[in-house]
């Protein structure tokens, strides 16, 4: 098999990406081992997004390559309607004991996916069988949030706010959006903690409670930490007000921990990190450290069993994939699950966030930076964006990075990180210098 190194730039449909901005100015990657990606010139380029924050044990794991290599081998295919493999119900099984929340949270229901998209699909699709299936079929309406992601599906970017994905296409019906939770004005470069303003923002579930009434309303779905809008913290008591008002009126929780899932905040999940037990869990991404496409969801007891357990004319759960617990996506979580526990690496962030939190806050008062977000060992920088062009600053400091060796992520004018959890404290002091000494270039 022949693998150019300048391969033709004419047949690649590239995700969120103009092709014609990239066709200016290619950025090939062609390896990566454990914090480093090494692009098609051989040029070193520094891992600052674990990929697309997934790649949480580092690049290049033999223990998930072995694991991959033995299960394409032994069985490459098996479904899961109707019949099942081992190795599904073994990792099934790995992920409740690990649950969010712990086993006492109860989200011990798993149903795989093939990304996070779909699981924020299946989420909103099991909430709202849930709801009929308990009697309340008049619940029907999804709640999101603005400024949130949640994948591309129709499901997710019904819910989600962010203009332009959602711009030329229809969205489910009966969807609203609470306000997001971002105000600088208040809240500027926050250190030890969260946000102290803001809470009161969750009382828009209580509002449209009120425009709606709770009859008609199945879900509320929010991330926890807004990771791809530019790195949001949720404001202190949000979360847990969140789930007083959605419990009071019966609507379910859902939790995307699809980029805070698996040790991004120094817990296994971001339930673990706030302490608030919501409904359902999404996950991908770190599930299977991005080696292999793959979602979850991680369920409660109480929504599984209305759905799964009683009597045989129950509407059960009409919904699943081809790919639904892949033996081989099934094989590289499993291996990745051993990394975590063996290194420790689903609370590593934690031992790292202080030395964390101060090499972004070094970057406070350079030219432009109008804000420095930390939690765990993710970052938002966000830069004041240009008069003429919204977003142009930060995709400046993106590409000169790159160019300079470092990977970061850029959405608007906020630069995110977040690392691979294996990051050792001299490669953070890197991140932080390589950064800085581009805001300065671009000012
Ligand atoms: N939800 C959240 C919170 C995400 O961050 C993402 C991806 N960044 C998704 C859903 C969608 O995941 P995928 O790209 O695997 O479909």
């Amino acid at each position: 098999m022949l693998m150019s190194n300048t391969p033709s730039l004419e047949n690649f449909w590239m995700p969120f990406t103009a092709n014609r901005q990239f066709k200016a100015a290619p950025r090939l990657l062609a390896g990566a081992k454990g914090m480093y990606y090494t692009d098609v010139d051989g040029g070193q380029v520094l891992d600052g997004t674990a990929g697309l924050w997934c790649v949480n044990a580092g690049h290049g794991r033999e223990k998930i390559a072995d694991s991959v290599s033995r299960q394409l081998m032994t069985m490459d295919y098996a479904p899961t309607f109707q019949m099942g493999h081992p190795y599904v119900f073994d990792f099934a099984e790995k992920l409740a004991a690990i649950a969010p929340g712990g086993k006492a949270a109860g989200l011990t229901k798993v149903f795989f996916t093939g990304s996070g998209s779909e699981s924020v699909d299946t989420a909103l699709k099991i909430a709202i069988a849930y709801q009929r299936a308990i009697g309340q079929g008049t619940r029907t309406r999804v709640i999101g949030r603005e400024r949130g992601y949640h994948g591309v599906g129709f499901g997710g970017i019904s819910v989600g706010g962010l203009v332009n994905n959602r711009r030329v296409f229809p969205t489910l019906p009966g969807v609203d959006h609470m306000r997001h939770t971002h105000d600088p004005a208040r809240n500027a470069f926050v250190k030890n903690g969260l946000p102290e303003h803001g809470a009161d923002l969750a009382d828009d579930l209580e509002r449209l409670v009120a425009l709606h009434g709770a009859e008609t309303i199945a879900a509320v779905i929010v991330e926890p930490v807004a990771g791809s809008t530019g790195v949001l913290l949720p404001p202190k008591g949000y979360l847990e007000r969140l789930r007083a008002i959605s419990k009071k009126h019966g609507i379910l929780l859902i939790f995307d921990e699809v980029i805070t899932g698996f040790g991004r905040l120094g817990t296994p999940f971001a339930v673990d990190y706030f302490g608030v037990v919501p409904d359902l869990v999404t996950t991908a991404k770190g599930l299977t450290n991005g080696v292999v496409p793959m979602g979850a969801v991680f369920a409660s007891e109480a929504v599984h069993d209305a759905l799964m357990v009683g009597p045989e004319s129950q509407i059960e759960l009409f919904h699943g994939y081809t790919y639904s617990g892949h033996p081989v996506a099934c094989a590289a979580g499993l291996a990745t699950l051993e990394i975590y526990r063996e290194e420790g690496l689903l609370t590593r962030a934690a031992e790292l966030a202080d030395h964390w939190q101060e090499a972004m806050h070094s970057l406070n008062g350079l030219p432009n930076v109008i804000d420095i977000r930390t939690i765990g060992l993710v970052a938002g920088i966000e830069l004041a964006p240009r008069a003429d062009a919204a977003g142009a600053r930060g995709y400046d400091v993106f590409v000169d990075c790159f160019n300079k060796g470092l990977l970061v992520r850029v959405t608007g004018d906020t630069i995110a990180l977040s690392p691979p959890l294996i990051v050792e404290k001299e490669q953070i002091d890197t991140m932080a210098s390589m950064l800085g000494d581009a805001i300065k270039r671009a000012a």
